[in-house]
């Protein structure tokens, strides 16, 4: 039964983290708790630094352009989600629009659709118009961590090779293999050791790349992506500096590989751009930092007009592992959605914040049939990592 809003919490979320020097964004998280006036509650979470995102949602109002978020919420009806995203962005404009304010109402939208699905009785897939396929498709992110001090390459590489071997026993049938090796290896290194970790998968596993930003020149992307496209490569990710979508535009051109990125990306706006200036073949907007799962299901829509699929990216908690789910099962634009397994990569957030863990077999998942996300928040683990008491 549909019952008003009558609570916004906004809870930051840090493990003590000796990682400050590497690239996992699962050390924090802010999750955003909506709460109705019949005792329900649907939570959300969101990408980016989490007292600062708190201070955002919590901000006073200043005027019609710069507003406080929970006040509008408060009393609306949480299944009018686009509605209410509209409102919020308008309310937010002077300070908000793209970035930090996008990522706040990305945690706030994806709360109301557990909300709103919880008060239904439906998952949030179809909330977003309804199932489109029967079956999701993940994909496992293969991350070893940057190289520690005295680490090479080929610990790296090992590393990456146990993870391959967890990941395909787990049921994963497709991976993306970060090779974030940088100054470790030159170009020509780089590519023997793509086609090393494509002979450890073998032939029949999706393979894709994610190359961590590695190139200001579109044309040594192109020198690698050449000499790998005989290792059926999906996508290749992060080729070049995010912002620099002229150079990805001339890499997309000649790219025997598919060129990918977006994965910082803020509303349909920014994707557009993404599109109609980089020519990019897969964009990969995150559920938690471009508006969340109303915006993400925009962003589709736009995407099948332009034949450009769109591949989550999600390195967060489970709250964002589940939106990936209900994402996929509702767009058709997606084939893939990047799902971080924590049996692959040790997370506490990631392992214990949420539950449960979807199951997988063959390289599939079951859409989701609980109501809202299909998840439960872990009390004690919030309590044990909050940072603002
Ligand atoms: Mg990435």
């Amino acid at each position: 039964m549909i019952s008003p809003i009558a609570k916004v919490e906004v809870i930051p979320i840090a493990v003590p983290n000796d990682k400050a020097d590497d690239l996992d964004g699962t050390v924090d998280t802010v999750v955003v708790r909506i709460g109705d006036e019949a005792g329900r509650a649907g939570i959300g979470e969101c990408d980016a630094p989490p007292m600062v995102v708190k201070s955002f949602i919590e901000m006073p109002t200043a005027h019609l352009w710069s507003q406080n978020m929970a006040r509008l919420l408060i009393g609306a009806d949480p299944v009018e989600i686009a509605a209410l995203w509209e409102k919020l962005y308008e309310a937010t404009q002077f300070p908000g629009r793209r970035g930090l304010g996008i990522h706040a109402l990305s945690g706030i939208d994806i709360a109301l659709h557990d909300l709103a699905g919880k008060q239904l009785g439906i998952p949030a897939y179809k909330l977003m118009g309804g199932a489109r396929r029967t079956k999701l498709r993940p994909y496992c992110t293969i991350y070893p961590g940057l190289a520690r001090e005295g680490q090479s390459a080929r610990d790296l590489m090992d590393i990456i090779g146990r993870q391959f071997e967890k990941a395909l026993a787990l049921g994963f049938r497709a991976v993306k293999m970060e090779v974030l090796f940088y100054d470790l290896v030159s170009d020509a290194e780089l590519v023997a050791l793509i086609k090393e970790g494509r002979r450890m998968l073998g032939d029949d596993i999706l393979m894709a790349l994610d190359f961590g930003y590695r190139w200001r020149d579109w044309y040594d992307a192109k020198w690698v992506l050449d000499r790998v496209a005989d290792c059926n490569i999906y996508f290749a990710e992060a080729t070049l500096q995010h912002d620099d979508l002229l150079g990805h535009a001339r890499l997309s051109a000649v790219s025997p590989i598919r060129v990918c990125g977006a994965e910082h990306a803020a509303t349909r706006w920014e994707i557009r751009e993404w599109i109609e200036i980089g020519k990019v073949a897969v964009v990969q907007p995150d559920i938690s930092r471009c508006g969340g799962l109303t915006e993400i299901r925009r962003i589709a829509d736009m995407c099948e007009l332009y034949g450009v699929q769109v591949i989550p990216h999600g390195w967060k908690t489970g709250i964002l592992a589940h939106c990936g789910r209900h994402f996929q099962a509702a767009c058709p634009a997606a084939p893939l959605f990047e799902f971080i397994s924590p049996h692959v990569y040790d997370s506490p957030l990631r392992r214990d914040l949420v539950s449960p863990e979807p199951t997988l077999e063959d390289g599939f998942m079951d859409l989701p049939t609980a109501p809202g996300l299909g998840i439960e928040l872990n009390e004690a683990v919030v309590e044990r990592y909050r940072i603002d008491r």
